[in-house]
């Protein structure tokens, strides 16, 4: 028997650790269970707050009081599913030759490992400046927000967009910089990122693109924010969004092979048949373009939650999923589903409402991704198809495409 088989021939008496308590690691726990996994499940997270949604924070609510948090299970649930929580406790290395990992607690033994670390926030060199990636960190945000207040918003991403509409609308006047010559740069088509800076400069939010923040000195009970354009703001918060970088340590540091993320393959294994790496902190084999990716959404936890726990049972199903993404912005919905790829042909679909819906086909005439901002129920049944026909591989006609009197249904055929 080698020992991968030895690993898979009945789970009782077996020991998984999962390090993460976030989106990835408590899915994945709850998905071995569900899949008749029954030897022991130890869960552990640095963060003190049972495992919540993130989405929520930097949308409409800014959620931080307890009550705005979003929690997939209780902690009731995870207890009758025999998944033992362990919170405040961070996992500092591994130990691959003793199977153990080392905790704020002590050593854990595991005959399988699964590192759902997710990422944090990438930091800027400038004092006084926010970041959201936790409950902590949405805290201390929403203490700042106040009608008639002031907010600079440093990165033109999806989360700094999200905090900048959220705190408009909460009657903050705010101003966005991003160094990049436009917004949304790394995933959304220009077309569709025009009109999301279209769309914030309607509620009255200016978006600088190729503007820095040289300095932040604090001023009273004030801050003031000297930009690289020589004009120098005074405002009450300064918040970056910037970027995540993925939590890796711990398997760099015990040898594991890592990358821009943990390099794992298409049942998400890591270089060592005992452990597993999923959700933003891993980078896996994309399905259909076949480059390496690192996917930072919710969508993409949950699935390869379910792709890992598959695994880690003796599954040898691949993670095929096409990854799936939201955000919200003011009234309106930005979806995107695939990857966009280099030297892709795009086609835009204007629908009779105005709103677009962009598609990038590959070399091959194979739609890669498709992405639209509009409302909500009419962007997510569009994307719904788009996703299909991204899955099924399908060269759908792109006169069809473009048309807004063809279903695109109908081009699932
Ligand atoms: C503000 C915000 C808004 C977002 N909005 C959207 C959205 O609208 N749509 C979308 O698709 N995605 C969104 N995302 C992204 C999505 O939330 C993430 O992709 C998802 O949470 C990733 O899940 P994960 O389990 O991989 O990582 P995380 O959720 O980051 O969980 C990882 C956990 O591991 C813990 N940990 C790390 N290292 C250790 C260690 N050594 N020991 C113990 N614990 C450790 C961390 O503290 C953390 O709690 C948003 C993210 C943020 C921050």
């Amino acid at each position: 028997m080698t020992e991968t088989d030895a690993l898979h021939s009945g789970t009782s008496g077996q020991r998984v650790v999962v390090v993460g308590a976030g989106e990835c690691g408590t899915r994945a726990a709850m998905a071995l269970r569900e899949r008749g996994f029954d030897g022991s499940i130890t869960l552990i997270g640095r963060e003190e707050v049972h495992a919540y949604e993130r989405p929520p924070l930097s949308k409409a609510s800014l959620a931080a009081d307890d009550a705005d948090l979003v929690h997939p299970w209780t902690p009731e649930q995870l207890a009758e599913a025999g998944v033992s929580l362990r919170l405040g406790a961070d996992v500092t290395g591994i130990d691959r030759s003793a199977q153990t990992v080392r905790t704020s607690d002590g050593p854990l033994p595991y005959d399988r490992l699964l590192l759902a670390m997710g990422a944090r926030p990438r930091r800027l060199d400038l004092e006084h400046v926010l970041y959201l990636r936790t409950h902590e960190d949405a805290t201390a945000l929403r203490a700042l927000v106040r009608p008639g207040g002031r907010m600079l918003v440093i990165g033109a991403g999806f989360i700094g967009l999200e905090i900048a509409a959220a705190a408009r609308e909460r009657g903050m006047e705010v101003v966005v910089v991003e160094s990049a010559d436009r917004a949304l740069s790394r995933m959304v088509p220009a077309v569709i990122a025009e009109r999301v800076v279209a769309l914030h400069h309607e509620h009255g939010v200016p978006i600088r693109t190729g503007t820095t923040v040289a300095a932040v000195h604090r001023e009273g009970d004030r801050l003031r924010a000297a930009l690289s354009d020589g004009e120098e703001l005074v405002v009450d918060a300064v918040v970056a969004g910037v970027g995540a970088a993925p939590s890796t340590e711990i398997a760099s540091d015990a040898g594991l092979l890592v990358e821009d993320g943990i390099v794992v393959d298409e049942q998400l294994r890591t270089s060592d048949p005992r452990i597993w790496a999923a959700g933003d902190c891993a980078t896996f084999p994309d399905a259909r373009s076949g480059r390496r990716v690192r996917v930072e959404s919710w969508r993409n936890a949950h699935d390869q939650a379910l792709t890992v726990a598959a695994s880690m049972t003796g599954g040898e199903e691949p993670h095929v999923a096409v990854p799936w993404f939201w955000s919200d912005q003011y009234d309106q919905m930005l979806q995107t589903a695939g990857l966009p790829g280099p030297g892709e042909h795009e086609v835009v679909r204007v629908r009779e409402d105005g709103s677009l819906l962009h598609f990038g086909l590959d070399a091959a005439g194979r739609l890669v991704d498709a992405t639209s901002l509009g409302r909500g129920p009419v962007v997510a049944k569009d994307i719904r198809v788009a996703e299909r026909l991204i899955g099924a591989g399908a060269r759908p006609d792109p006169a069809g495409l473009a048309d807004p009197g063809v279903p695109l249904r109908s081009l699932l055929a």
